[in-house]
């Protein structure tokens, strides 16, 4: 298999675009084109990993954060990343990382922390704006049905747990052909008017390109007419964090044990109990104090997360719990899921998860 075929459908599934814009998701070193041979996954690269991909054969890794995240001016051995780098170059191996585009995903790394907890009826924290689009475009009515199924099938018309999700009404067309043209109906300088369809459907940024090319291929004219709109809907599929219920409310100390032994923690940070049970869960992997004013305001219980500051746990306010877990606590499942997601497009190609615990922080 080529690298490109392995990143692509990644891409397709977590698309780049998903990410956030001081992020640097995406490939970071490597030839697109080369044969790969087994992929080694870890949340984080360190020149451990590299060793173990060196020792395993592998000459991918894939991890959740990217190596290179700020402009590096040499590449020499003064740094662990520059150290990394020369290694993986020397071993052609490649480097992926699918950070903020697998956060931002409801079936990415929150996904993950709500299935380890065990919560049902899971919607995203803070769902993304502007990542919706309208698409309006007017066709002959014979036409309709066509044109309806082809930019469905090319991903318009998704909203929430409903597809093929579309709305049309019927109006009058007028165009006038000019001499270069090749009209499908009507003829050069000669007014014409006939009886259309104007359809609109909802669609992701990323699926634009994808539809607007099923759009035209279906449609009959020469020269489609349509509109797409930036619209300022949430998008309820796509956005930070996840908040979801227990199965049964659970005893606050309780609640924080199941926590600390799911999640194997050195130690869980958090601010005063509420006295009252835990059933509505918030969370975020990794640095997610950005989170908490939504986390309130959704009534939740709990909010877990990692990387809070010292001022930060005062917003707790006694409205909520704030459980920090830890950084890498959080997020160490991604590797899981990774592992997961590659096995259910390439189910005998050789992906390992890494036997390295990458996490830098210790507990005494
Ligand atoms: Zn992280």
């Amino acid at each position: 298999m080529k690298l490109f075929q392995l990143t692509a459908y990644l891409e397709e599934r977590f698309p780049l675009n998903l990410q956030e814009d001081y992020d640097n998701s995406g490939l970071q070193l490597g030839d697109p084109s080369m044969e790969i041979t087994r992929v080694l996954v870890a949340l984080d690269c360190t020149e451990a990993i590299v060793e173990e991909a060196i020792e395993t054969g592998s000459n991918v890794i894939l991890v959740h954060h990217p190596i290179l995240f700020k402009g590096i001016k040499r590449i020499g051995v003064s740094t662990e990343i520059e150290r990394i780098l020369r290694q993986c170059i020397k071993h052609d191996i490649a480097i992926y990382a699918i950070h903020t585009n697998l956060d931002n995903h409801i079936d990415g790394v929150n996904a993950k922390i709500a299935e380890t907890i065990g919560l049902t009826q899971c919607c995203v924290l803070q769902p993304k704006q502007h990542t919706l689009f309208k698409l309006v475009v007017y066709t002959p009515v014979d036409s309709e049905e066509r044109v309806h199924e082809a930019v469905c099938a090319a991903g318009a018309g998704n909203i929430g747990n409903y597809y093929n999700c579309g709305y049309a009404t019927l109006g009058t067309g007028t165009f006038t052909p000019n001499e270069k043209a090749n009209p499908t109906i009507g003829e050069a300088h000669v007014p014409t008017r006939l009886q259309e369809a104007k359809m609109e459907y909802i669609l992701e940024k990323n699926n634009i390109g994808a539809v607007l090319a099923a759009m035209k291929a279906a449609h009959p004219y020469e020269e489609v007419a349509y509109d797409l709109i930036a619209l300022e809907n949430s998008n309820t599929q796509v956005g930070s964090g996840m908040i979801g219920q227990l199965p049964a409310p659970m005893d606050e100390l309780e609640f924080l044990s199941h926590l600390k032994q799911a999640f194997n923690c050195g130690v869980i940070r958090y601010t005063a109990l509420q006295q009252k049970p835990i059933r509505t869960v918030a969370l975020c992997g990794g640095a997610g104090s950005f989170l908490l004013a939504q986390a309130i305001q959704q009534h939740a219980d709990i909010f877990i997360s990692g990387d809070f500051k010292y001022h930060e746990f005062f917003g707790a306010e006694n409205k909520i719990v704030i459980a920090d877990i830890g950084h890498y606590e959080s997020e160490q499942y991604t590797s899981a899921l990774l592992v997961e997601i590659i096995r259910e497009k390439f189910p005998t190609f050789a992906v390992q998860l890494t036997v390295n615990n990458t996490n830098p922080i210790n507990f005494l």
